[in-house]
C-alpha cells in the first residue's frame, strides 16, 4: 500500500495540530475569551493523575486557560454532578473533561451523560457518539485518540477510502469511535473483540490495522499482511517500560508503515482535545 516503511511517528503530526491551533487560540484570546478547559478527576489513581497534569501542561503551553477540581474518591456521584453541573452553565468554560476511570462503583455512563453535550469535549456524550454513527449526523466532538489517529493516517499520506480495515477493540473511548470514523473515510472495517473468532487470518486481511486492546505485544507480524499499514493505540507498563499492543521490531518486518510506542498516538490524543476545546470556544463566539 505504501513504500518505503513510514515510522509513524506522533510529534510532527502533534506540532502540526498546534500550529493550527496557535493563532485560532490568540485571536480568541485577543477577543476577550481565553478557551477554557475544566477538569475534574477523582480519587488518586496515579495514571489519571498524571494524564491530567499531561493535559492541564499542554493547555498552559498553548494558552488554554483550565480549571482543575480533584474530589476524593468517596466524594459521591451527587457532588460530581453537581460540579459538572456548575461548570455546565458556566459561561466561561468550553470544555468539560471527566478523567477516567473513574473509582469503582460510580456510575461512569450517567456521569458522562451529565456532561453537556456541546462542552464535551472528550466526545464520549451518546448524542456525540450517535451523532458519529449515524449519516447526515455530524458529532459537535469526536473521543480525542481516534481523531488523532485519523490525523496521523491523512499526516502520513494513508487514504483510507476503499482499504479494508480491522480494528482491534471495541471500547467507546478507541475501538468503537474508530470504527465509525474510518468507516466515514470509506473504509471497509471489521470489528474485532475478545470474543472473535480466527483473529491472526482476519487481521491479516487488513490494509489497516489498527490496536487497541491493552495487551502487550498481542500482535506479531504473522498477523500482518505484508505492506499493511499498522497503528498501535496500546500502551502497557511492562518492567518499567512502556510497550504497545504490537510487536514493534516482528511487524515493521511486514508493514509498510508502523507507530511507535511511546511517541505514536499517545502525544495525538492530548493534541485533539486541545483542538476540541478551541472548537468549542470558536463555536461560542459564533
Ligand atoms: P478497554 O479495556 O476498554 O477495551 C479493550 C478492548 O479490547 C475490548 O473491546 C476487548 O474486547 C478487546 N480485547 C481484549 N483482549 C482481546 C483479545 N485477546 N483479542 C481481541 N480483542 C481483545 O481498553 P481501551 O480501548 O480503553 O484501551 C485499549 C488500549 O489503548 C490500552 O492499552 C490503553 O492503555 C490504550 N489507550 C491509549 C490511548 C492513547 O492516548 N494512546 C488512549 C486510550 C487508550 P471485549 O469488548 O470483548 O472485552
Amino acid at each position: 500500500m505504501v513504500s518505503p516503511f513510514i515510522l509513524m511517528e506522533g510529534a510532527p503530526v502533534r506540532d502540526r495540530i498546534y500550529a493550527d491551533l496557535a493563532p485560532r487560540i490568540a485571536a480568541a484570546s485577543a477577543a476577550g475569551h481565553v478557551p477554557t478547559l475544566a477538569t475534574l478527576v477523582v480519587g488518586d489513581d496515579p495514571a489519571s493523575l498524571s494524564y491530567v497534569r499531561g493535559k492541564v501542561n499542554a493547555a498552559e503551553k498553548l494558552g488554554i486557560a483550565s480549571i482543575q477540581e480533584h474530589l476524593p474518591s468517596d466524594a459521591g456521584e451527587a457532588r460530581i454532578r453537581h460540579v459538572i453541573d456548575e461548570w455546565n452553565h458556566a459561561d466561561g468554560i468550553d470544555g468539560i473533561l471527566v478523567q477516567l476511570p473513574l473509582p469503582s462503583g460510580y456510575d461512569t455512563a450517567g456521569v458522562q451523560q451529565t456532561v453537556r453535550a456541546d462542552k464535551d469535549v472528550d466526545g464520549f456524550h451518546p448524542a456525540n457518539m450517535g451523532a458519529l454513527a449515524l449519516k447526515g449526523f455530524s458529532p459537535m466532538f469526536v473521543s480525542c485518540t481516534p481523531a488523532g489517529v485519523m490525523e496521523m493516517l491523512a499526516f502520513y499520506g494513508i487514504d483510507p477510502a476503499g482499504a479494508r480495515a480491522v480494528v482491534l477493540g471495541r471500547s467507546n473511548i478507541v475501538g468503537m469511535p474508530m470504527a465509525l470514523l474510518l468507516t466515514k473515510a470509506d473504509a471497509t472495517v471489521t470489528i474485532a473483540h475478545s470474543r472473535t473468532g480466527s483473529l491472526p487470518e482476519l487481521c491479516r486481511q487488513a490494509d489497516i490495522l489498527v490496536v487497541a486492546i491493552g495487551k502487550p505485544r498481542f500482535v506479531t507480524a504473522s498477523m500482518v499482511k505484508e505492506g499493511a499499514v499498522v497503528v498501535d493505540v496500546g500502551i502497557n507498563r511492562v518492567d518499567d517500560r512502556l510497550v504497545g499492543d504490537v510487536a514493534f521490531d516482528d511487524v515493521r518486518s511486514v508493514a509498510a508503515a508502523l507507530t511507535p510506542v511511546p511517541k505514536g498516538v499517545g502525544p495525538l490524543t492530548v493534541a485533539m482535545l486541545m483542538h476540541n476545546v478551541v472548537v468549542a470556544a470558536e463555536r461560542k463566539a459564533g
